[in-house]
């Protein structure tokens, strides 16, 4: 990971879009990651846990943010699958 904790929250608090795709905002309370950018209110800090990409967010089970989308062209064929998949259940 590039950044500490305080940058990225940083980054996040201002939706600065130089770190746009650099780190992905994951929020414990929510279950739900977001980019930097994300249009949704900045939760607290201590909610958050920072990934250096989707891939790595995803596999500790949080689940892609609907309002800002944030992807990882390579991934785009297991997202669609996750969606799927998460759609029967
Ligand atoms: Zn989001």
């Amino acid at each position: 990971m590039e950044y500490d904790s305080k940058t990225c929250y940083r980054a996040v608090k201002s939706r600065d879009p130089r770190f746009d795709g650099r780190f992905f905002t994951a929020v414990v309370s929510t279950g739900i990651f977001c980019r930097p950018v994300c249009p949704a209110i900045t939760p607290k800090q201590k909610n958050c846990q920072f990934f250096e990409n989707a891939a790595a967010a995803m596999h500790a089970g949080f689940r892609p943010c609907l309002r800002c989308r944030p992807r990882w062209p390579r991934l785009e064929r297991c997202f669609d699958n996750c969606q799927q998949g998460s759609a029967v259940d």
